[in-house]
């Protein structure tokens, strides 16, 4: 299987090429030049198999220039009790008759970012030593809070690899800033910057076609990398986990072989959504894919009315992962959706680029309606949304995830939809406790985030993560924050 890119489809390159490369020369987006497809009786036999032996099966279809034992160590190196707290991985929690909750945050950072960030660095460098064996991989990653975190903890002293991480200094909650300010590891630094994430993610666009950086880094035996969603290797790890979920539900016998489930993704830079649709598009019934936004809900928008516009007013909200307004992984979709047309991804996004808003053709928006839903929701909303679920049924959720429940629940008066649904769940109550402790008592809340934590603790009942606790006795190592236009010199200076 090879891969293109959404803005050359003259440019194909074998796995391996793209998630060592990230990113297309020309910036556009690798997708798999057609998708696999999984049988019923391939579905039914995955029933039953554990988490690591279902990614076997779903990477091995796509990265299809490893050798089997390559993916085995991988996943295996992965997916490990030493690295989640259970052995499932990721887990169902059933809430009411009809709704389960994928939680995707049982790793070490406590966000759905290590289903994917843990397995990145074993596919990264194993792709690597196939292409490209004597040169040092620089990762460069833009976070809207979470990625960065994940990824500092999957790259951390990994051999051959190093790291430099922007987040917006404003824009992360203290534990997520926590985190990464005092993140281990030799290979790896973390700079703040003085924006949003967008410019944060197009910062570092712009760097990994810099002419000038990129001679300096061929001289350097080095080359560029992403952690970002626009990196393939980012996005298989998270179609496993819905062919996972699905499988799942049919082991327990909440489903019926072939039952159509829908699904709800709290989305930002639209990967966890389109991983959704692809597992769809490979044969897992999944029926309507429900897109839920905060109130930077450029994606609602768009769904309503084709038109993408960024030229809006960017809002900080009490769910800063989805505080985006370029949601980049869209492009693979409409690469899809356009009939794969690269001329017509490159109009598109040019006019993006250059005016900030594009419009999709008709045939474009019927394809969109068909398969999507939109919604959004702000933060009180949210905040109601998790003192529900919380006093209704015991269910503590942190408010992305309370965006999506929230949007579901729109989606279920709109439209009396009776399938059973899943709800993936982004990331630990424990990681925004100023927040969910504000949507379930009264009670004055302490600053202190551990003394949050504690409280949140003696309200839910529910353990605190170690590995945030842990973060109360770490140094602070990274102190640094840039403008967006400094964001290259951070770069050279790391590069040494
Ligand atoms: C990253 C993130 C999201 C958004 O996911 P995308 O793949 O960017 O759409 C939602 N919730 C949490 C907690 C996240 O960390």
């Amino acid at each position: 299987m090879n891969y293109r890119s959404t803005r050359n489809s003259a440019c194909q390159v074998t796995a391996a090429e793209a998630i060592t490369r990230g990113i297309s020369a020309e910036g556009g987006l690798f997708v798999p030049e057609s998708l696999p497809r999984i049988s019923p009786e391939e579905l039914a036999s995955l029933a039953g198999q554990s988490y690591q032996q279902k990614a076997e099966f779903v990477l091995s279809r796509f990265l299809t220039d490893f050798t089997p034992e390559e993916l085995r160590a991988c996943v295996n190196g992965a997916y490990t009790t030493e690295k989640f707290d259970s052995e499932e991985i990721s887990q169902l929690a059933k809430v009411g008759d009809q709704t389960y909750f994928l939680e995707l945050w049982h790793g070490p950072t406590c966000a759905f970012k290590d289903m994917a960030l843990q397995l990145l660095p074993y596919l990264l460098t194993t792709s690597a030593r196939k292409t490209a064996p004597d040169e040092e991989i620089v990762v460069l990653v833009a976070t809207s809070g979470d990625t960065g975190k994940a990824a500092l903890e999957g790259f951390k002293d990994v051999p051959g690899t190093r790291m430099l991480v922007f987040y917006p200094e404003n824009g992360v909650s203290a534990m997520q800033k926590l985190q990464m300010t005092t993140q281990q590891g030799e290979n790896v630094a973390v700079c703040a910057i003085q924006g949003n994430f967008d410019d944060a993610q197009s910062g570092v666009k712009k760097i990994f076609t810099d002419p000038q950086v990129l001679e300096e880094l061929a001289r350097r035996h080095q080359r560029f990398s992403s952690a970002n969603s626009i990196n393939w290797g980012r996005l298989v790890p998270q179609i496993v986990y819905y062919v996972a979920a699905y499988t799942s539900l049919m082991e327990q016998g909440e489903i019926q072989p072939g039952e159509e489930v829908n699904v709800v993704v709290p989305t930002g830079n639209f990967g966890n959504i389109l991983a959704a649709y692809y597992a769809k598009h490979m044969g897992v019934p999944f029926g309507k894919l429900i897109c839920a936004s905060n109130r930077n809900n450029v994606l609602t928008d768009f769904l309503d009315t084709g038109i993408y516009d960024r030229n809006r007013e960017f809002y900080a909200t009490t769910s800063p992962s989805m505080d985006i307004l370029i949601s980049s992984n869209l492009e693979r979709l409409l690469y899809e959706l356009c009939g794969r047309d690269d001329a017509v991804i490159r109009e598109w996004f040019g006019q993006l680029a250059e005016e900030g808003v594009y419009e999709v053709s008709e045939e474009v928006k019927e394809k969109l309606a068909d398969e999507f839903w939109g919604g959004f929701c702000d933060d009180e909303g949210a905040a109601s949304a998790i003192a529900e679920t919380f006093g209704e049924y015991g269910y503590l959720c942190d408010p992305h995830t309370a965006v999506a429940v929230q949007v579901y629940e729109d989606y279920l008066e709109a439209t009396e939809d009776p399938r059973k649904t899943i709800i993936a769940s982004t990331a630990s109550p424990y990681k925004f406790n100023d927040t969910v402790l504000a949507a379930i008592t009264d009670e004055p809340v302490p600053e202190d985030p551990f003394a949050q934590a504690e409280m949140l603790a003696r309200l839910s009942g529910l353990t605190p993560p170690d590995s945030l606790m842990a973060l109360k006795d770490r140094p602070v190592r990274f102190t640094g924050s840039t403008a967006p236009a400094g964001m290259v010199d951070q770069v050279k200076a790391m590069l040494g």
